[in-house]
Order: C-alpha cells, then sequence, then structure tokens
C-alpha cells in the first residue's frame, strides 16, 4: 500500500522527475504530455463548437491544422529532451568506461609497488610503518574493486558484458565459493554452511563471473548481520533450474527501500548508517549476469529479522529442452 502511494506519489512529482532527467521542469516528458493531453482535450472541444457554430468548412480545416501543428511543436519538445538524456547518458557511460580503464594501470602499479615494499623492505620497518603500508594495501585493494566495478557497469550499460560458456557443476561452483568465504565469516564470528541435495547439476555459465555473483551474495549475508549469526547456503534443483538461496538473520532490508534494491548505487539506510563499506554496485552487476545467463536473481527480506537472496539458472538439459522446442 506504502508502495503503490509512493509510486502515485512519484509520477505526480514532476520536479522530482526532472531532477532525475537532468532537466528543467517544463522540459521532462511527463509535464509535457500532460499539457498535450490538456491542449487534446481543448482542441476536441474548439473544433466541436467551431463545426456546429460555422458552416464553413475552411475554418474547422485551419482549426484542426493549428493543433496539428501545436501538437507536433510539443511532440518535437518531448523527442529533444529523450535525446538529450540519452545523449548525457551515453557520454556519462563512455566517461565511466574510460575513468576506470586509465585507473585501472596506476592502481595496479601501486598494488604491485606495496608487495614489493613489504616482501623486500619488511625487515627494516617499524611495526607503525607496516601498519600504514598495509592499510595503503587495503585501500588499493578497495580502490581496485570498485575501478572493476565501474568497468563492469559501464560494460553492462553498454550491452558489452560478455561472458563465456562453459558446462560445470553448479554444487561444486557454490562448495568452492563458500569455502573461500569460510575465512571472512570465521573473522566475524559468523556461522557460514552450505547444503546442496543433489550431486550434480550442470549448468552453462561463465564460471568467473557467476562465481562474483554468489561471493557478492554471500558476502553481502555476512557483511549486513550484526554481532553475531548465520549464513546459509542452500543449493536446489527447482524444476529444470539450479536455484540458490543465500539466507542471513541480519539486518535486513526496510520495505519502502526494497523497491530500489539491484538499482545502480543504491544502499539502503540501514546498511549506509552501520556499514561505510560499499559501493551499492554488487547486486546491479550481479542481477545482470544472472540475466545474461538465462536466470534470474530475487530476494525476501524483513528488516531486523533477515533476507534471503534467491538466483536460479537454467539446467543444461532444459535449455537443450527448450532449443528442441524452437
Ligand atoms: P554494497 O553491499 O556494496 O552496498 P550491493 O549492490 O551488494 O552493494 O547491495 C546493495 C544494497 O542492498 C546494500 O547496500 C544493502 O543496503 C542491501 N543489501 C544487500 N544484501 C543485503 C543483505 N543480505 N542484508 C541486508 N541488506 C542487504
Amino acid at each position: 500500500m506504502i508502495n503503490f502511494k509512493q509510486r502515485v506519489y512519484d509520477e505526480l512529482n514532476l520536479k522530482k522527475q526532472a531532477d532525475e532527467l537532468g532537466v528543467k521542469v517544463w522540459q521532462s516528458p511527463s509535464f509535457l504530455f500532460i499539457v498535450m493531453g490538456i491542449i487534446i482535450i481543448g482542441a476536441m472541444t474548439a473544433v466541436y463548437v467551431v463545426s456546429i457554430n460555422y458552416d464553413s468548412p475552411e475554418i474547422v480545416v485551419i482549426s484542426e491544422a493549428l493543433v496539428v501543428i501545436l501538437l507536433f511543436t510539443i511532440g518535437s519538445f518531448i523527442i529533444r529532451t529523450v535525446e538529450e538524456v540519452a545523449k548525457a547518458n551515453k557520454m556519462k557511460t563512455e566517461f565511466v568506461s574510460i575513468a576506470s580503464h586509465q585507473l585501472k594501470t596506476p592502481i595496479s602499479e601501486m598494488k604491485w609497488q606495496i608487495e614489493l615494499l613489504l616482501i623486500k623492505f619488511s625487515t627494516g620497518l617499524s611495526v607503525k610503518q607496516t601498519e600504514i603500508i598495509n592499510e595503503i594495501a587495503h585501500s588499493s585493494e578497495k580502490m581496485g574493486r570498485l575501478v572493476n566495478d565501474l568497468l563492469d557497469v559501464a560494460r553492462i550499460d553498454q550491452g558489452q558484458l560478455a561472458l563465456a560458456k562453459e558446462e560445470i557443476n553448479f554444487c561444486d561452483l557454490v562448495n568452492d565459493t563458500v569455502q573461500s568465504q569460510k575465512i571472512f565469516a570465521k573473522a566475524r564470528s559468523i556461522d557460514l554452511v552450505t547444503s546442496c541435495n543433489v550431486d550434480k547439476l550442470m549448468v552453462l555459465v561463465d564460471k568467473r563471473r557467476l562465481s562474483v555473483v554468489l561471493d557478492n551474495l554471500i558476502s553481502n549475508a555476512i557483511k549486513y548481520i550484526d554481532g553475531n549469526g548465520k549464513v546459509e547456503v542452500v543449493v536446489e534443483n527447482d524444476d529444470g533450474f539450479a536455484q540458490v538461496c543465500v539466507r542471513d538473520d541480519g539486518v535486513g532490508i526496510p520495505k519502502n527501500e526494497q523497491d530500489n534494491i539491484a538499482k545502480k548505487f543504491f544502499r539502503s539506510n540501514n546498511s549506509i548508517k552501520n556499514r561505510t563499506d560499499g559501493t551499492g554496485l554488487g547486486l546491479y552487476i550481479a542481477k545482470n549476469i544472472v540475466e545474461q545467463s538465462g536466470g534470474k536473481l530475487w530476494f525476501k527480506s524483513i528488516e531486523n529479522v533477515g533476507s534471503e537472496f534467491y538466483f536460479s539458472i537454467p539446467l543444461v538439459d532444459n535449455e537443450k529442452k527448450n532449443l528442441n522446442f524452437k
């Protein structure tokens, strides 16, 4: 109900829409559509009045022509606004892509030099100096991850996220990813358990990309638990799909913010308050990878109770059946 009211309010909030598109209120498509609607109603009434009061067909034709000219003018405004927004969006994506590419090399160099410093000269460093260098290493690691995420977002937005395909057992991928996350869970006193009730679930996917998706869901589940807790990763065969559920008993997501999850850069208020460490890009990328692999990603969450993030990927047999069907 709150969502519906909010949606109606958002639809009517022309200022907000114009701000989101980066145009003036009178240039926003919704405003121009309303104006166009009013003009159509007014024009129809005027043409009706003219046609019953004047016998001359010329006057009716001229008044109709004027209305058409007016509508064309407003239509061209709408098209120009949409074009401007699309151009700005394209420029932004290209800028993000170029900037990320340019940043990649210096960040890698920085990481490499820090590693060298720690390996070669560690004996000559004081505890404080080592601590500071480790901090720099941690920050450059974070910067590297952010740049990679931005590059992926730019690729998605340009429709250029290329996925390699290989046939793998989904359960193995889940077990390996869970294993690699155990150390982080342990460091935060979180119990990370997994259950795969089937031996083999063969899927045709980009293994590296899909493990990024799983990594993101599991690390989020660990990250968004306050204090101790439990994360469960459950794999199932769901009617021709390999399905995984990552369940946690963490902070959850407020109901009124759930519609925005997996949108670019979105972070819920309760997560921003407690954890500054995040970009709001992980789920956006994950959702796109899953959808491009023929699957879907969704979630259920209750604030202060916990969250369940799911995704499913068609099994190889299922894909073959679909191909035969076509
Ligand atoms: P990040 O974690 O870097 O902020 P994500 O795209 O992975 O970015 O997640 C977006 C937002 O979704 C998070 O900031 C958080 O508000 C919410 N979120 C994701 N997973 C969970 C979870 N398991 N529990 C609670 N909130 C979550």
